[in-house]
């Protein structure tokens, strides 16, 4: 009957969509074998960083941290966080006893678009703007406080309180302040301002800061994830594997600030329990900026032309690949340009490419997050993408869901290869047939996401089978452990 004719014609048309649809999907869905290759792929690009050949993908940059906190640290001092978009700023007390320390007061700044790109005199004149008025709000302007500085941007380091800004990430691209010492350029901010002292103690990368403040809850914490706006992890390297620092050591002998020398106090100095002492001082921190795996090629076979086009209209094309597939800043770039792909295809929203769909931007984590939680209907999904602007139908909300999925969840997979790359690093450097190590997280896409979380821990334990891998959420996250950080230093 004609009825009948219909339906099958509908049924074919719906099954033919689908099947468009899954072939889109299709490069985004990783295979056990191009996982391990990751893995081994970053396992590579972290030995080749920690060599002394010139610039390398993956930067593994020192951090002079060479320990987790004791709980002997005290003190008041004050935390600046400089991380996506906000500047954060943040007093912080540790009182005796450990675990026992207070957060009294801290204040969150948005950094305008104009700021984070135009000049880097204006930038940092507005951070100690900001340091100003929070100093005045808690009435500490004559504090002259110790302060720990946390900037989530690759720095060379070459010692706990001077960091050059290799290059900019996550869209910020001030100028005049790659080459340059930003602890310099915070000083000089506050010294033109003339209006109050600050003594910056240390500068810290925030993966550094979030494992500092989660190895002060628990002593097995020995790497630090940042999944947010950016991708980065960090980790306790032995020193003796860090081929940049021993050589600089030879250059630079009667420094004091080389690890050897911190090594030969040891030696000298404690009677006790003396080897692990040792070993404990002859690590250091290792800042791995793993967002950049891929800057020479080497996942060029994962890498999909929807990826390509996103990396073609950021800021620094060509840079920091990794962290374009598996970041909060990108994700929804990525999905956006899928769902581009599928309406001119004719496969969703009736084929209209409208305005909205072209706008870059639209799709932050927090819709993505909310679209892909399981406790929505899909008529809320709908009510989503009509408050982004998109008039959806039924099958649309379930086509703009999946294609969420895809994205997502081959950025958790990608960094549970990369995190299974870092603990059996650890693993075997320490000749261990098993570790158990905790691993310190923060960011949004970690923290709020519905099922970013889970994909990561269950693929780092399929990936490194001789770990165990707790994934700690960190409270206070960077801001903390810069203050911890502060306080080590401080006390030297
Ligand atoms: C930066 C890292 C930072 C990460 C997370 C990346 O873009 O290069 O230094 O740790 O974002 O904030
Ligand atoms: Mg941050």
């Amino acid at each position: 009957s004609k009825g009948a004719a219909l339906v099958t014609a509908v049924a074919q048309r719906l099954a033919s969509r689908k099947r468009q649809v899954d072939e889109t999907l299709a490069p985004f869905k990783l295979s056990q074998e191009q996982l391990q290759l990751v893995k081994a792929t970053m396992r590579a690009g972290l030995e080749a960083g920690l060599k002394n050949k010139g610039p390398s993908a993956v930067k593994m940059l020192p951090s002079y941290v060479y320990h987790t906190p004791d709980g002997t640290e005290r003190g008041k001092y004050l935390a600046l966080d400089l991380g996506g978009t906000n500047f954060r700023a943040m007093l912080v007390k540790f009182k005796k006893g450990l675990q026992n320390n207070t957060r009294l007061y801290h204040k969150i700044y948005t950094v305008p678009l104009e700021i984070m790109q135009g000049t880097g005199e204006e930038l940092f004149d507005h951070l100690a703007q900001y340091v100003s008025d929070f100093l005045d709000y808690m009435g500490m302007k004559k504090a002259h406080l110790p302060a720990g500085f946390t900037f989530s941007f690759p720095c060379e380091q070459t010692a706990i309180d001077t960091g050059i800004l290799v290059s900019w990430t996550k869209g910020f691209k001030a100028t005049d302040c790659e080459g340059h010492d930003v602890v310099n350029l915070l000083r000089e901010a506050i010294k033109r301002r003339n209006e109050y002292d600050l003594d910056i103690v240390a500068v810290v990368n925030d993966t550094v800061g979030t494992m500092m403040s989660c190895a002060y809850e628990d002593p097995q914490c020995e790497v630090g994830l940042i999944a947010g706006t950016g991708s980065n992890a960090c980790y306790m390297e032995e020193l003796k594997n860090i081929e940049k620092i021993r050589q600089k050591k030879q250059k630079t002998e009667g420094d004091e600030e080389t690890p050897e020398a911190v090594e030969d106090k040891q030696d000298d100095g404690s009677k006790g329990d003396k080897k692990a002492e040792t070993s404990e001082t002859s690590r250091m921190c290792i800042n791995t900026e793993w967002g950049g795996l891929g800057d020479d090629g080497s996942l060029d076979d994962i890498i999909t032309p929807f990826d390509a086009e996103v990396d073609h209209n950021s800021v620094n094309p060509g840079k920091q690949r990794f962290e374009k597939l598996t970041s909060g800043m990108y994700l929804g770039e990525i999905v956006r340009e899928v769902l581009l792909d599928l309406t001119r295809g004719g496969l969703l929203f009736r084929g209209r490419v409208t305005e909205t769909l072209k706008t870059p931007g639209i799709f932050q984590t927090k819709y993505l997050s909310q679209i892909e939680s399981d406790r929505l209907a899909l008529l809320q999904v709908r009510s989503i993408l009509q408050h982004l602007g998109l008039d959806s139908t039924c099958d649309d909300s379930i086509i703009v869901k999946e294609v969420c999925g895809a994205v997502s969840r081959r950025a958790a997979e990608l960094c549970g290869a990369g995190m299974a790359a870092v603990v059996d690093k650890i693993r075997e450097n320490r000749g261990l047939d098993h570790l158990n190590v905790t691993v310190g997280v923060d960011g949004a896409l970690y923290k709020l996401h519905p099922h970013f979380s889970g994909i990561l821990q269950e693929t780092t334990r399929v990936l490194a089978p001789q770990c165990n891998v707790t994934f700690l959420p960190s409270e206070e996250g960077s801001g903390k452990g810069a203050a911890l950080i502060t306080a080590v230093a401080r006390q030297k």
